[in-house]
């Protein structure tokens, strides 16, 4: 499949142009240090309806024009750009991605399926390729939590997870809501319509760096994905009994920090005994009150991120977590309160894309290496309405989310040839 790299490239630095300077002022200065070993670097903050994503916006909506594609927007800001198929009726196959990115960001993350799947459409146009039923790509709104602090808003309520009744209470850190937001960024509409109906897409397939070391490390070029792990998390409040430090006697403490401490070697324990690599358990924050020397502390609260691909395997886990939970609190006379902050199931890939992908690699003359997905994307959520897969390529060093990400030019654009002739073959599959 003859991929137009060159073209390619550029319009990826062209886009990565559109940033909001002004907001990642903060951050670039904690991340300089990243940025300056990077040759590549390019820092890119696009927070969603923000100035620099509509500029974006803008952008794409122009390449899709001229590569033919006709445009739908809906409610809450996916667009959909269109190569109509001649089977006018069959379900359309899907591909796309976010152009999103959290402050201090690099130009790869979600970029490369929105302008590769562009792209992959121009080399099918000229290869001559008719499509049976239709191909779309989609841009996806807000795949970064980093404005309404909820991942893939986008592809979320496409597909049902957030109804347009709990959207609309969203709000941004300076208390502007997305109702208000979507208004201004000129995408009116019902919020409830933003719902895919059933069967609204055949497969869906996104292209994605890899976020992570394995596919360089192995010297792959590119990765079939096979399923998608998805955290649960939770926020866990301990509360004992505070108390002066010298004064308090061992024997009567209920001291939150211990007991807390005994729920974090839960956590780690339960983990392992999966005695499987995909299960991961993290407690990353743990505020303690009241946080003096010479107190013994009253209050604990931890963070809690379980991540599996299996959601039953992550139930057990998070079942295990809980018991432990119960038997500390009742051993040392303390509370102990958990909050859900959420809790998406993973997904497992369909094995009719996992196929294609691997067929079109062969036809490209590389064999996948097929690997799990352990961050998100947009494509859990279309899980839930059609069958998915994933194409990931190298980025240098694993690093994402940082201006020295990087993807070679070569990678992406093997990444869109394999891209075009998936699209391909799961449209004339019908
Ligand atoms: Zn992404």
């Amino acid at each position: 499949m003859n991929v137009d790299v060159e073209r390619l490239a550029a319009e990826l630095r062209e886009l990565a142009r559109y940033s909001d300077e002004e907001q990642a002022t903060a951050m670039r200065e904690e991340r300089q240090v990243a940025a300056k070993d990077a040759k590549e670097g390019v820092a890119v903050t696009r927070v969603v309806f923000g100035a620099a994503d509509l500029r974006a916006r803008k952008y794409v909506q122009g390449l899709a024009r001229d590569a033919g594609l006709s445009m739908r927007r809906d409610a809450v800001g996916n667009t959909f750009f269109r190569w109509e198929g001649s089977l006018a009726d069959a379900a359309p196959v899907a591909t796309g991605s976010h152009i999103d990115a959290i402050p201090n960001a690099g130009m790869y993350d979600g970029t490369v399926g929105v302008l590769g799947g562009i792209a992959a459409v121009r080399a099918l146009k000229e290869a001559g390729f008719q499509p049976k039923r239709s191909i779309e790509v989609i841009l996806f709104t807000s795949e970064e939590p980093t404005r309404f602090g909820i991942g893939c808003l986008g592809s979320r309520m496409l597909a049902g997870g957030l109804n347009a009744w709990d959207a609309v209470k969203l709000r941004d850190a300076d208390g502007r809501s997305l109702e208000e937001l979507r208004v201004a960024a000129g995408f009116t509409g019902e919020l409830g319509e933003v719902q895919g109906k059933a069967g609204a897409y055949a497969r869906f397939v996104e292209l994605h760096i890899e976020q992570g070391p394995i596919l360089e490390s192995e010297g792959e070029r590119i990765g079939v994905v096979t399923a998608i792990a998805a955290p649960a998390s939770l926020r866990i409040e301990v509360r004992g009994e505070g108390g002066h430090a010298g004064a308090m006697l061992m024997p009567v403490r209920h001291d939150a920090l211990v007991a807390a401490a005994e729920i974090i070697q839960a956590v780690e324990r339960e983990a392992l005994a999966t005695r499987a690599d995909d299960t991961v358990a993290t407690v990353g924050m743990c505020e303690v009150f009241p946080g003096a020397v010479n107190s013994v502390p009253s209050r604990v609260r931890l963070s809690l991120d379980v991540r599996d691909i299996d959601l039953a395997r992550r139930d057990g886990v998070l079942a295990g977590i809980f018991a432990a939970c119960d038997e500390v609190a009742l051993r040392r006379g303390v509370k102990v309160e958990r909050e859900w902050l959420n809790a998406d199931a993973p997904c497992s890939c369909d094995s009719g894309v996992i196929a294609a992908v691997e067929a079109a690699g062969v036809a490209e003359g590389i064999s996948g290496r097929r690997m799990v997905s352990r961050a998100y994307h947009d494509t859990l959520f279309m899980s839930r309405i059609c069958p998915v897969g994933m194409i990931f390529i190298p980025c240098k060093g694993g690093v994402s989310h940082r201006p020295d990400e990087f993807a070679k030019a070569e990678d992406i654009g093997l990444g869109v040839a394999v891209l075009a002739r998936v699209l391909a073959a799961l449209s004339e599959s019908v």
